[in-house]
């Protein structure tokens, strides 16, 4: 299983049983209530909701949520302090005889409900975020290219600046798979999506487009710009050989093909030029760039 896919498996096992966690102690707080019994302090300490082993788990996991949905984060947070709020108000008159509040009540309901549903909203968010990345390489696949090229062609219009979309290709990648077995390629693939990413700019997106081709749009100011990223790129993966087993290290190259946008043009039509000049790399050597006809 891929470090990614196992990741995600982890998460949410643990979201799931921080959930069920959340529930135990529902039902402890209602055997509680009708039993006249003292509840833990999970329930009446004035900071329960970072006690309570949901919370414990949310503040150690806290960054995950919010690089998905920052303010829904928040909002959990808040909302789980509002429960138990509500609840040690609640149980505080109870245990001295009295009855219970129903504001307190239905602002525990209510919190309640919140936050079991932004939890599940979570849930969905983390697993379409996995179906979307490369389980190998944790790169996005390239189901979301369609959406960043528009936003990026836009920028570019906008800014007067230019917009490259680059094919990537691992060059002899085959006998690399036929002498070392698929696990090493596998490796050698994990390395060169390291590698490619460590060179590019944050906002520059790189996606793993096929077997082991990688697209890249590569956003620059001149085409001079674009001639120096790609120099760059090609020397990060000359100048990184990838470790593999015994000591021994496996040089690599790749090739790429470059195809600077039009104003309007479709992905699919750059897409396809940048693949004739990968093709044009390949044929007149490899370990190069092409830059495509405009
Ligand atoms: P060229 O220099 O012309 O690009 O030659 P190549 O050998 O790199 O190209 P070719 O297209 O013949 O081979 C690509 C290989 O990539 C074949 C396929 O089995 C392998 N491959 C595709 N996806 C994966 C993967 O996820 N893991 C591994 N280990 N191999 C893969
Ligand atoms: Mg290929
Ligand atoms: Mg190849």
């Amino acid at each position: 299983m891929s470090d990614l896919s196992a990741e995600t498996d982890t998460f949410i096992a643990e979201l799931d049983a921080a959930v069920e966690a959340h529930m135990d102690w529902t039902r402890r707080i209602l055997r509680c209530a009708v039993l006249h019994a003292t509840p833990s302090e999970d329930v009446l300490d004035p900071m329960a909701h970072t006690l309570c082993r949901f919370g414990a788990w949310f503040m150690k996991n806290r960054s995950h949520f919010e690089i998905l949905d920052a303010p829904a984060a928040r909002r959990i947070e808040t909302v789980h302090q509002t429960m138990h709020d509500a609840i040690r108000s609640l149980c505080t008159h109870v245990m001295t005889g009295a009855t219970g509040h129903s504001v307190d009540l239905d602002c525990f309901e209510q919190s309640q409900s919140e936050l079991i549903g932004l939890l599940a909203s979570f849930k969905t968010l983390f697993l379409s975020r996995a179906v979307r990345h490369d389980p190998l390489t944790g790169l996005p696949l390239r189901y979301s290219v369609e959406n960043d090229f528009a936003l990026y062609q836009k920028e570019a219009r906008r800014n007067r600046t230019l917009l490259y979309v680059v094919m990537i290709d691992v060059d002899h990648f085959k006998p690399i798979n036929d002498t070392y077995g698929h696990q090493v390629g596998d490796l050698v693939l994990r390395h060169v999506a390291n590698t490619l990413k460590q060179g590019l700019r944050g906002d520059e997106p790189l996606y793993r487009y096929g077997g082991e081709e990688f697209l890249w749009l590569l956003k620059c100011k001149s085409a001079e710009e674009a001639r120096k990223s790609a120099r760059r790129v090609l020397a990060s993966i000359g100048t990184t050989p990838v470790p593999i087993e015994d000591d021994e290290t496996l040089r690599l190259t790749i090739t790429m093909g470059l195809a600077l946008a039009g104003e309007m043009e479709d992905l699919s039509s750059a897409i396809k030029r940048a693949d004739m000049a990968l093709y044009e790399g390949k044929q007149s050597g490899r370990n190069r760039y092409v830059i495509a006809e405009p």
